[in-house]
């Protein structure tokens, strides 16, 4: 430990006194009055204009421990790197979480929830290392910094300011008083007293508890170009202040654990109970190989793809909650709980290695849950995708979305039979698109049968039921010496393009007479 510096200095230092002591920020944040077992947890993104899809997963596992616990979620937006624009990539975020149905239920009291707005609180947490000669002002410049990792580099060494390496560590009240004289601003560092040959043992609430080297590097606790903190020092703070009892977070943060221990350590706070969750991975389609979904190579990797390509967000979620807690799917087909959030996620069940991420499992999850809607529910789905994202879809809807529900109607009746080729909105419309006539698409490659054809039309009549209808098809089958299959394919061809389709009669019902006569004797006189 080092002297501690006066109130005077700290003020120098800091650019201005704290706001509050240590004792007033208790009394500002106190504990908070949630019954036993609550959790409070938070999710924290930096707003880069960009939400992965491993960002939504953690930010369901932090919604979903707070809900079912009773507890408190935040949304704590960390933008302490200044140099990026905010405002829109902070909507980006809240709107994801909208749409996913992650609501967010903190009261103002604990706020605020941007970073850049807590300056006053770092200040005042920082003062009182300053004060403890737990912390010091640092001049070293970025030239310095690179000469101090080179020599580093050639000799061997670790890099990092640490121990002799820290040339300021133990700088005194004077000198820093002249590096201020002349306009120098300090960061402030940590003075770490960690040894590398001890351990520190550090408690993720799944793996264990693990033993880390202590820290020995006197790390940036507030940066001197804005004041504002680093991730680790404003994690101390506000996970303190906030009273987070749970941080859910990648584990990429694993390496930098016993610095955090390290820093609550010295405050003698009681951290909070981590939870390192694992990469959303994939597996690579040209190795063969399982690997992190990349930003740059996976579009699905961008939680805006699933709103753009119309994926239904329940379906989403209840897929990356299965991965969060695998025996969901289990205990869903059985019927013991009808969504993720009836569904109690064990915290120390959360994957810690390798959670995949399957787009053909998504799919399944997407069709079951297409597969529950009701028809109108089922089309405002489709005409809210449409509206946001496909214009002519949309107007195509709007000027007869009566058509749209019949369609959609189709087979929806019989909750047994309920059909599982609806996947996203999108998918849906296009699935169905052949019932417009600008869509449709004449197959071309068909060998129809045109005889079959002028015996359908003959005897054709959109009044007859279906037991009629079949009958007539049974009639042409007869007399053509054909099976009643081949007839009802010649017309299936005819009226969609396709081969396989839902129900045919309740596909010319919704089609209409004259729309099925016209395809019909296009075809014949193709
Ligand atoms: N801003 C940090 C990140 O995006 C938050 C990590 C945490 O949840 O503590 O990785």
């Amino acid at each position: 430990m080092r002297k501690g510096l006066s109130a005077d200095l700290i003020a120098r230092v800091l650019g201005n006194a704290p706001k509050y002591t240590l004792a007033e920020l208790e009394e500002k944040y106190p504990p908070r009055n949630l019954p036993d077992g609550a959790f409070v947890t938070r999710f924290a993104p930096s707003p880069t204009g960009y939400m992965h899809i491993g960002g939504l997963y953690q930010a369901f596992v932090d919604c979903k421990l707070a809900r079912q616990s009773g507890g408190v979620f935040m949304l704590r937006i960390e933008d302490t790197d200044t140099k990026r624009e905010v405002a829109d990539a902070v909507k980006i975020i809240e709107d994801s979480m909208h749409r996913f149905g992650l609501e967010y239920n903190d009261v103002p009291e604990y706020g605020p929830y941007y970073q850049s707005q807590r300056k006053d609180i770092y200040h005042s947490v920082v003062a009182d290392l300053l004060a403890r000669g737990l912390a010091y002002p640092c001049f070293l410049t970025a030239e310095d910094m690179e000469k101090i990792r080179e020599n580093q580099k050639s000799a061997g060494f670790a890099t990092g300011i640490y121990g002799e390496f820290a040339r300021d560590r133990d700088i005194s009240e004077e000198e820093i008083i002249r590096h201020l004289n002349v306009g120098e601003v300090p960061s402030i560092r940590l003075y770490s007293t960690g040894n590398p040959d001890n351990r520190i043992f550090c408690k993720d609430a799944v793996r264990g508890s693990i033993g880390f080297p202590e820290n020995n590097e006197d790390i940036v606790l507030i940066k001197s170009n804005d004041g504002l903190p680093t991730y680790h020092f404003a994690h101390l703070c506000d996970d303190h202040f906030m009273r987070t009892t749970h941080v859910v977070r990648g584990e990429e943060w694993l390496p930098s654990f016993p610095l955090h221990i390290q820093l609550f350590r010295m405050m003698e706070w009681t951290p909070p109970l981590y939870i390192h969750t694992s990469t959303i991975d994939k597996i690579d389609e040209e190795t063969g190989k399982q690997r992190k979904l990349s930003k740059r190579h996976d579009p699905e990797a961008n939680v805006a793809f699933f709103l753009q390509d119309g994926w239904p967000t329940e379906a989403v979620l209840e897929y990356l909650g299965n991965i969060a807690a695998s025996g969901y799917e289990e205990a869903k087909s059985k019927g013991q709980v009808k969504s993720i959030w009836e569904y109690d996620l064990k915290p120390k069940k959360i994957p810690i290695s390798g959670a995949l991420f399957d787009m053909k499992k998504l799919e399944w999850w997407a069709k079951e849950y297409i597969a529950t809607l009701p028809v109108d529910k089922l089309v405002s789905c489709v005409r809210d995708w449409a509206e946001e994202y496909d214009t002519q879809w949309a107007s195509r809807i709007g000027d007869n979305p009566e058509y749209l529900k019949n369609i959609l109607a189709i087979e929806r009746d019989n909750p047994k039979r309920i059909r599982k080729d609806f996947i996203t909105w999108k998918q849906t419309l296009q699935e169905v698109s052949y019932f417009w006539d600008d869509l449709f698409l004449p197959n071309k490659e068909y060998e129809f049968n045109k005889d079959l054809l002028n015996a359908f039309l003959a005897t054709f009549d959109i009044c007859d039921d279906k037991d009629s209808w079949w009958a007539k098809i049974v009639t042409i089958a007869a007399d053509k010496g054909v099976k009643n299959g081949d007839v009802a394919m010649n017309l299936r061809v005819a009226l969609t393009g396709r081969t396989n389709t839902p129900d045919l009669y309740s596909i010319i019902q919704v089609m209409g007479g004259d729309r099925v006569v016209s395809r019909i004797k296009d075809v014949i006189n193709g």
